[in-house]
């Protein structure tokens, strides 16, 4: 699915925040690819094996072994017009680095397969095989979500009540 509002809040921040670090830098991108269900990871997994395609997962929905369907992950894409994935001036690259500057982990910089549009909140580490071991699934990780009250941001806000921190880290 193509809809970052399905993401946990923090993705959704460093989401906004990467797309406006990237646009001062003449870098303007997109978001692409965000949560996925396990039927779309099913669907996925199937290109390149019981469907025509190159294969472009090698993990099947049911394992969750993909931090898309975590809600943890998202793709971006090229969005100036020079074509969604054209490499030139390092494009994929310098926007990893703000990524990576940020606070999110690029897949540019996995030795396999290295993913150049993948971006992923780094708390679990990179595998999924870390917020496994702490959540059942998905929908068990999903009811520690903390949403932030519309007019604040992660971090220290103020208001009539004085300073509170707002934060939608697990803890
Ligand atoms: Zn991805």
């Amino acid at each position: 699915m193509r809809d970052i509002t399905l993401c946990h809040p923090r993705l959704q921040e460093l989401a906004t925040k990467l797309t406006a670090e990237s646009a001062k830098q003449g870098l303007k991108i997109a978001i692409g690819e965000t949560y996925r269900t396990v039927a779309e990871q099913d669907a996925l997994y199937a290109q390149g094996r019981t469907k025509p395609g190159n294969k472009v997962t090698n993990v099947p929905g049911s394992t969750y072994s993909s931090y898309h369907q975590w809600g943890t992950a998202f793709d971006i894409y090229r969005y100036d017009g020079q074509g969604a994935y054209n490499k030139a001036g390092n494009f994929f690259g310098r926007v990893g680095a703000i990524g990576v500057s940020i606070g999110l982990e690029w897949g540019g910089n996995w030795k396999s397969p290295v993913d150049k549009p993948h971006f992923q909140l780094p708390d679990w580490g990179s595998s999924a095989s870390g917020i496994k071991q702490v959540y059942a699934s998905p929908e068990e990780f999903k009811k520690t979500w903390v949403k932030i009250p519309t007019g604040y941001t992660v971090g220290w806000n103020h208001d009539e009540n004085g300073w509170w921190y707002a934060d939608a880290k697990i803890t």
